[in-house]
């Protein structure tokens, strides 16, 4: 992943802020402790005092091995019991022991001069942080879903109702979002304008950033649109990164964007390198699968023909002459 100077910047701030928090519930936690259990204070004192016992002998220097291995003894008692008073009163034997929010760096977002996965993150969350700055997330949720706009007539076509079909899509939405994890399968949302694949796939969106992972929602057109002026340098943000490495990508409207050869390929870079990467995506499309085959090149459809197909149907009829619209 290449690095934005300000995705970076962001980062590093986040990293700051994660350590000055940490440190401040380390110091809340140790005066808990010394005003719970006085005898522990005691101990923590003599400890530092046998610490410093322990440089100065080193410091005279002559023959202190055993005068060394007698401060160590000691030294490893006092925490013995330190620890011992600690689960004594119920806590956790790690209570005071520094707080890391990644235990892998110790939050300092790198490891052996490489950057930690926990620094990348947060950079790809900064990045989402923008993309997303758009789009109504919070709009849209499971719950403000209406299926009583859907009809409850039997479909001679399907033999269920349009409703029936719709609690079904609705169901394996919520249920996805629900159980989402880096390994779920994608969704291919398809179906006519104003049925739901929206408003659906925001709730997804939205429920998924809940439990912590990072989510990129856009349009097709949109997501184009910026990717084409960071193609021709023309900013220096780098949206490529961010759609390819978030932990769920939403493509909304694919299809509606303009059909130039550029935008054929930077789709097929996106839906490739998520797929290479096993990272799920949720895409969502005006277009029947007959019509997406014939609009987009075969590795692209290719790889869309795989994503678990959500067919979204209605006449729109009955929700048309309801003043509120389900997007
Ligand atoms: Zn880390």
């Amino acid at each position: 992943m290449s690095i934005n100077e300000k995705y970076f910047n962001a980062a590093m701030e986040k990293l700051e802020q994660r350590r000055s928090t940490n440190k401040i519930i380390s110091e809340q936690r140790r005066s808990e402790i010394y005003e719970k259990i006085p005898e522990y204070r005691e101990l923590s004192l003599h400890l530092a005092e046998t610490g410093g016992k322990l440089v100065s002998l080193i410091m005279k220097g002559g023959d202190t091995a055993e005068g060394v291995s007698r401060l160590e003894k000691d030294n490893l008692d006092t925490q013995r019991c330190m620890s011992e008073l600690l689960t004594k009163a119920g806590y956790p034997e790690d209570y005071l022991k520094p707080i890391y929010t990644c235990p892998v760096c110790k939050d300092k977002g790198t490891v052996n001069g490489k950057w930690c996965g926990c620094f990348r993150k947060l950079m790809l969350e900064e990045a989402a942080r923008e993309l997303n700055e758009n789009s109504p997330l919070e709009l849209s949720s499971f719950e403000s879903f209406r299926l009583d706009y859907y009809s409850d007539l039997i479909n001679p076509q399907m033999h269920i109702s349009e409703r029936e079909m719709m609690q079904r899509n609705f169901d394996t939405c919520r249920r996805y979002a629900e159980e989402f994890t880096l390994k779920s399968d994608g969704l291919l949302m398809t179906g006519a304008t104003g049925l739901g694949k929206t408003h659906l796939s925001l709730a997804i969106a939205a429920k998924v950033l809940e439990k912590g992972f990072s989510v990129i929602y856009g349009s097709s057109p949109e997501l184009m649109r910026l990717l084409e002026q960071e193609y021709y340098g023309k900013s220096d943000k780098d949206t490529m990164s961010a759609l390819v490495g978030c932990d769920l990508l939403v493509l909304d409207d694919l299809g509606a964007e303009m059909d130039k050869p550029l935008y054929q390929s930077l789709l097929y870079e996106i839906i490739n390198a998520r797929i290479c990467r096993g990272l799920p995506m949720i895409v969502s499309t005006n277009y029947s699968i007959v019509e997406l085959q014939r609009r987009y090149q075969d590795k692209i459809f290719s790889r869309l023909a795989v994503l678990r197909q959500l067919a979204f149907v209605g006449s729109d009829n009955r929700r048309r002459a309801k003043t509120q619209r389900q997007q």
